[in-house]
């Protein structure tokens, strides 16, 4: 299944896509509860208001340096243990919205990613049960970076979170397999990052796992699993998309 977000009569709602169609989701649905059956009023992709970004997330919590050729790209060793650090929840934006420049930096970088969306609260995952489980489905991200401010301050929040700098794809795809996936950042049609989720040093279910023994995770809260080799300086005027195969596609376009 996919699910989107998107404006009805001014209010956020739920549906999800079935062909060129939406199905709304009763109004009060949100991450954590039960997925309801596809009895919802159908309404036509193109008469949409507005698409949100999917979730409203109480956190981000993102992986650093999650694969080995993109830490030896930045000269960075190979981590013992995953390196996290959060983004603020108010750099989200859409599909198709703008990445703004900020003036503080002069090397803003794409970093292309599988978003993982929390499904049910979750801390400490017990031993005997499976991480995927708390998951609700898969997006792509854009952890958008101003390199320059984070070798500067040698800390990531600044650099990371500045607005905008969360691009989240239009649908969460429930029934992904995500093991192994292709992923490719393209900017401007050209293929800048490749690589694959096979690649990761931690996987997914050891992500969730070890985040859960630090920090409760909660429904709709977004977990960016690290990016592949290749990060390269957005320019004004750029187009970057971000592909993962049998999860979608993100593209955002670049303004000063
Ligand atoms: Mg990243």
């Amino acid at each position: 299944m996919k699910i989107c977000r998107i404006l009805k009569d001014s209010d956020p709602r739920y549906a999800s896509s079935e062909g060129g169609s939406l199905r709304l989701f009763p109004k009060d649905w949100l991450p954590g509860m039960e997925l309801p059956k596809a009895d919802g009023i159908s309404i036509a992709a193109e008469k949409v208001e507005a698409f949100l970004p999917p979730v409203d997330p109480s956190k981000i919590v993102c992986v650093g340096r999650n694969y080995a050729a993109h830490a030896l790209e930045l000269n960075n060793p190979l981590p013992v243990e995953p390196l996290l650090f959060l983004k603020a929840p108010s750099a989200v934006i859409s599909e198709g919205d703008a990445i703004s420049l900020p003036s503080q930096s002069r090397q803003v970088e794409h970093e292309g990613e599988l978003g993982i969306v929390i499904g049910r609260r979750c801390k400490a995952v017990p031993i005997d049960e499976d991480p995927l489980d708390y998951v609700l489905g898969f997006v792509c991200v854009n952890d958008v970076t101003a390199r320059d401010l984070q070798k500067r301050d040698g800390q990531f929040t600044r650099a990371k979170s500045f607005d905008t700098f969360f691009p989240v794809s239009r649908f969460i795809e429930t029934d992904a397999s995500v093991s192994d996936l292709a992923l490719k950042v393209i900017v401007n049609g050209e293929t800048r990052q490749e690589g694959r989720t096979k690649d990761m040093i931690f996987d997914i279910p050891f992500l969730i796992r070890y985040i859960s023994n630090h920090m409760t995770l909660l429904p709709g809260d977004l977990i960016a699993t690290g990016t592949p080799s290749g990060v390269s300086k957005l320019n004004a005027g750029d187009v970057c998309a971000v592909e993962i195969e049998s999860i979608g596609m993100l593209s955002n376009p670049v303004r000063d």
